[in-house]
């Protein structure tokens, strides 16, 4: 069963015969482990491993009075492209974002897909002008994508944004620091779509805002 499990996934595993029976057996068992934490087509930590990476987090940032950013970004209108363009094409358009959003983190950072057409990001020790700086650039650079689908126009797509900082004093709770991310993301979508939203700084942080304005979300330059 684990065998076909991790065919039908797609991972091969090394000859019994060559490899050896440990490490066989080894590769077999960091299959499954991967394919328990992964996503198969995208090849990003799915939700289960990203609230764990969470959970990390907030231990750390509790200790290191650091800020981090949790960002949850969805596909618009992501329905009429499956509608329109067919499922395959669907499949294609959310590996193409995820190796976007791959190639726009630091290191350090963590994306995950956490749901259908739903990404997460977290940002340890970020500041809150390098938070909303990093959710634009995401959010331009899957702007500007242009997919091939043998069509005479390419396929554009957008997404929205939305973001929220742990606080610097206490540990945060995982799933209210969830909701708060997902409350700027429905305010991405209401005001438009195809925008960052990020949680104004909590009381506490009056004198950084200070510091940036009050451009506390973004609507794009059309
Ligand atoms: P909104 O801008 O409000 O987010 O609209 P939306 O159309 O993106 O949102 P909605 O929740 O109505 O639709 C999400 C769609 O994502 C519906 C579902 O069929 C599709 N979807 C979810 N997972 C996958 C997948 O793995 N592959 C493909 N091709 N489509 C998927
Ligand atoms: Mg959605
Ligand atoms: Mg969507």
């Amino acid at each position: 069963m684990a065998l076909q499990l991790l065919q039908h996934a797609g991972y091969s595993l090394p000859a019994l015969d060559a490899a050896g029976p440990d490490a066989w057996l080894q590769a077999l068992v960091d299959g499954l482990c991967r394919l328990s934490s992964h996503d198969p087509l995208t090849g990003l930590p799915n939700r289960r491993e990203f609230e764990l990476a969470v959970e990390r987090e907030l231990d750390r940032v509790a200790r290191s009075a650091e800020r981090a950013l949790l960002l949850m970004i969805d596909i618009d209108r992501f329905k009429r492209i499956n509608d329109s363009f067919g499922h395959a094409i669907g499949d294609l358009a959310l590996a193409s974002v995820a190796n976007v959003l791959r190639a726009s983190i630091r290191p350090m950072d963590t994306v995950a897909r956490i749901g259908g057409e739903e990404f997460a990001i977290i940002l340890p020790n970020c500041p809150f002008d390098f938070g909303l700086a990093a959710a634009e650039r995401v959010r331009i650079k899957v702007a500007n994508l242009r997919l091939a689908i043998g069509r005479d126009e390419p396929l554009a797509l957008t997404i929205s944004v939305g973001g929220a900082f742990s606080p610097i004093e206490a540990r945060p709770d995982l799933r209210q620091w969830l909701e708060r991310a997902d409350v700027q993301l429905y305010r991405a979508k209401a005001e438009g779509r195809d925008r960052s939203c990020l949680e104004p700084p909590m009381a506490a942080d009056d004198a950084q805002l200070s510091m940036f304005g009050q451009s506390w979300f973004h609507t794009p330059a059309t």
